[in-house]
C-alpha cells in the first residue's frame, strides 16, 4: 500500500516524530517548506497536494539527521534570517540569534539625528556570519564599517555575505580589536557579540549548540567574561578619543561584571546595563565624552 503523500499528512507525521524524539515539532513546517523551494505563503495552499518523491526522501533523511543528531535546520538550509535579511551560515559561523537584533536597535537608536549626515566609523568585532556589520552597514548607508574575525573560514562566509547582500565592509582578520589598533582605525562605535558562556556551562546547552555551533564562538575562559576583559582594556588604544560608544552583548547574568571590566579600563565611561525583550540583562552600553589617547 503506497503511504499518504498529501502534505498535511506528511507535515502531521514529522511533527509527530519530532515531538516523539523531543525535538521542536515546528521544524518539520520549516524544513519541508525548504525542501519544497516554496515560501510560507504558498506552503499554506498546497496542503492537500502529494510531495514529490524525491522531495519526500531528502526532507525525511534531513529530518532523522535532525531527530537523532540534533544538527540545526540552519545548517541543513545554509541560511538564517536575521533582521529580515538571510544570511548564510554552517559550522564556522555563529547561527545569529534573535536578541542580537536588539543590539542593532539599540546602536541605531542611540545615533543623535544629526548624525545621519556625517560620516560614521563602526568596527563589530567577532563578526562570525557577519550580521551586525552588514546589518548595520545597509541600515545606516553613510557609515563606514570595519569587521574583524579571528576565524578565516567565518571572515570567508561573512564575506560572502557582504556580497549577496550589497554591503560595503572592510574585513581584518585578527585577534578581536588588533587588526584596528595595528591600522590605526579609530572607530566611533565598537560592537561585539563575542563568546561569553563559560566552560563548565557546557553541559547545560543543548546538543544543537554545543555540537553545532563553532566553540571558538560559544566560550570564553575567565568564567566567560576573557572577551569582555580582553577588548575592554584595548579600547583606549582603539576608540576614537573625541567620545564615542561601546556596545556589548553579554550572557544573562554578566551585566555587573561587564560594567566594571569597561569601568576598570576607562574611567570615564558611563555604562548602563540594558534588558531584552524578556526582562534579561543583555546589552552592556558605554559611552564617553573625550577620552585621552594616551595608553
Ligand atoms: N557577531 C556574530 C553574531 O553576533 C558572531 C558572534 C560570535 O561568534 N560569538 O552572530
Amino acid at each position: 500500500m503506497d503511504i499518504n503523500r498529501k502534505q498535511h499528512e506528511v507535515l502531521r507525521r514529522a511533527s509527530l516524530f519530532l515531538e516523539e524524539n523531543q525535538r521542536e515539532p515546528k521544524m518539520a513546517e520549516l524544513l519541508l517548506q525548504h525542501y519544497l523551494g516554496v515560501s510560507r505563503a504558498k506552503f499554506f495552499t498546497m496542503m492537500r497536494e502529494d510531495v514529490p518523491e524525491d522531495v519526500l526522501s531528502d526532507f525525511q533523511d534531513a529530518l532523522s539527521k535532525h531527530a537523532e543528531t540534533g544538527v540545526p535546520l540552519e545548517h541543513i538550509t545554509g541560511f538564517a534570517p536575521f533582521y529580515g535579511r538571510h544570511f548564510l551560515v554552517n559550522e564556522h559561523t555563529l547561527i545569529p540569534r534573535p536578541e542580537t537584533e536588539e543590539l542593532i536597535e539599540m546602536v541605531l537608536q542611540s545615533l543623535p539625528a544629526e548624525i545621519e549626515a556625517e560620516p560614521i566609523t563602526i568596527a563589530d568585532i567577532g563578526t562570525g556570519s557577519g550580521i551586525i556589520a552588514i546589518t548595520l552597514a545597509l541600515e545606516l548607508p553613510q557609515a563606514v564599517v570595519y569587521a574583524t574575525d579571528i576565524s578565516a573560514k567565518a571572515l570567508k562566509v561573512a564575506g560572502k555575505n557582504a556580497e549577496r547582500l550589497g554591503a560595503d565592509i572592510t574585513f581584518l582578520q585578527g585577534d578581536y580589536l588588533e587588526p584596528l589598533i595595528e591600522q590605526q582605525i579609530k572607530p566611533d562605535i565598537v560592537i561585539a557579540n563575542p563568546p561569553y558562556i563559560s566552560l563548565d556551562e557546557k553541559t547545560l546547552l543543548s546538543d544543537t549548540v554545543k555540537n553545532f555551533d563553532p566553540a571558538e564562538a560559544l566560550f570564553a575562559d575567565e568564567n566567560g567574561l576573557g572577551a569582555y576583559k580582553a577588548i575592554s582594556n584595548r579600547l583606549r588604544s582603539t576608540l576614537n578619543p573625541d567620545g564615542g560608544s561601546v556596545f556589548f552583548e553579554i550572557g544573562d547574568r554578566q551585566g555587573k561584571d561587564v560594567q566594571r571590566l569597561l569601568k576598570s579600563a576607562l574611567p570615564e565611561i558611563d555604562v548602563s546595563v540594558i534588558r531584552d525583550m524578556n526582562g534579561k540583562e543583555r546589552i552592556v552600553h558605554g559611552t564617553y565624552g573625550m577620552l585621552s589617547s594616551d595608553q
